[in-house]
């Protein structure tokens, strides 16, 4: 962990009994305290699971609805359970004696999945709900929950050109249908739970996040897996053609898998930003237009563009205001965009060789 933790007082129980009072006991995260990391046979919670592996810990208790031969990463040494987090006794059991719980389980995709299955994003509602009333039930010591950039007002994202979106510009709210409206709902869920109940929560804006053992297939890959499967497709056919959804003005920030782990454990573990949204994202932006080109180059081919204008293509522009996390954090997510994409490149080329050849792949 990049941080000491305080352990702040519990300041009532569930029917308002003092608990304790006006005691601060300094902690650490010990590596053997045990870890909960919701989501974790996903993209992001699975490099988040690896990344605690990685730095010792000792005691960490994975969990994701999927069987595990769908998970794609499964870490050695980690307790990989499989259990839907939106029944409320999974998510008690997932929580059991947990110093510190990551809720990054979401049914969730692209803007090809997010306008299509309103209905299911919304419904992560009970996953969130679940989990936060387990952790503090179990006496967590912090709670994370991802939230993301779909939680901002959709009307300030009508132009590729718009302003970096600060903070601030969540409320007045009018998020993105569906998905945007269950994170707005949920980090609320993390900001009562704090000042009602005393545990600490964070709540970090994912920006479009992408890399290696990210979904690349199947129809709820994000647009840099998406554009880099089109070209390596294309490649590998001879039909040296490229679909693009909507005219390619759009454009987004896009950021690199390594900075968004190291992201979340910094949020998690900064004192200054308890129950407070934050952007986790890169600040720079990229036309998707821009983004093909860059595939182009790696790929080393120049292919033949069409532009499907009915497909989903989300608002017209969305970028991160990286002010607060500077002011607060004294970093930010830096990954060159060029330097991340040749990286998830070469891994989606390698997984389209894979399946080629009749091997297991993630998507
Ligand atoms: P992902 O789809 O790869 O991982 C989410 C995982 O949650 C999946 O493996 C899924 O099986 C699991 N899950 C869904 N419902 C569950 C349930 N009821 N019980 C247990 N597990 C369940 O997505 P990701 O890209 O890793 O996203 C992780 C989190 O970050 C999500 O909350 C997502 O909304 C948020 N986020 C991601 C991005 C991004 O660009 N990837 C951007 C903004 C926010």
């Amino acid at each position: 962990m990049l941080a000491v933790t305080d352990r702040m007082k519990r300041k009532h129980n569930l029917r308002g009994e003092v608990m304790s009072e006006n005691k601060i006991a300094a902690t650490t995260i010990n590596k053997d305290d045990l870890i909960v990391i919701g989501g974790a046979g996903g993209f992001i919670a699975g490099a988040l699971t690896r990344y605690f592996a990685d730095q010792g810990f000792t005691r960490i208790r994975a969990i994701d609805k999927k069987p595990l031969y769908q998970w794609y990463q499964v870490t050695p040494g980690v307790e990989s359970l499989c259990m839907d987090l939106s029944e409320k006794e999974s998510a008690i059991r997932a929580c059991e004696g947990a110093k510190e719980v990551y809720n990054l389980a979401a049914d969730m995709g692209g803007m090809g999945f997010i306008e299509k299955f309103r209905v299911e994003c919304l419904r992560s509602i009970l996953i969130n709900t679940h989990m936060i009333e387990a952790a503090y039930n179990a006496g967590a010591e912090r709670y994370f929950f991802s939230s993301s950039a779909c939680a901002y007002n959709v009307t300030l994202q009508n132009d590729p050109n718009c302003r970096a979106l600060k903070e601030t510009d969540a409320y007045p709210a009018m998020c993105e249908r569906g998905y945007g409206w269950e994170k707005m709902l949920s980090e609320m869920f993390c900001e009562e739970y704090w000042a009602e109940r005393g545990m600490k929560t964070a709540i970090a804006r994912f920006h479009n996040v992408y890399g290696p053992y990210g979904t690349w297939d199947g129809g709820r890959e994000k647009a840099p897996a998406a554009l880099a499967r089109k070209v390596i497709e294309a490649k590998d056919t001879g039909n040296l053609k490229i679909d693009i959804w909507g005219d390619g003005s759009q454009t987004r920030s896009f950021m690199y898998i390594d900075d968004c782990v190291k992201g979340i454990d910094m949020i998690m573990h900064a004192e200054n930003l308890t129950a407070t949204a934050i952007n986790l994202g890169s600040s720079e932006l990229i036309a998707i237009e821009d983004l093909v080109t860059y595939a182009e180059e790696i790929g080393g081919v120049k292919l033949e563009r069409t532009h499907d204008l009915d497909a989903p293509k989300g608002v017209a522009g969305r970028n991160s205001d990286n002010t607060m996390i500077l002011e607060k954090l004294g970093w930010e997510p830096k990954t060159p965009f060029k330097e991340g994409l040749a990286k998830t490149y070469a891994w989606i080329e390698q997984q389209y060789n894979d399946r080629k050849a009749g091997k297991r792949t993630v998507s």
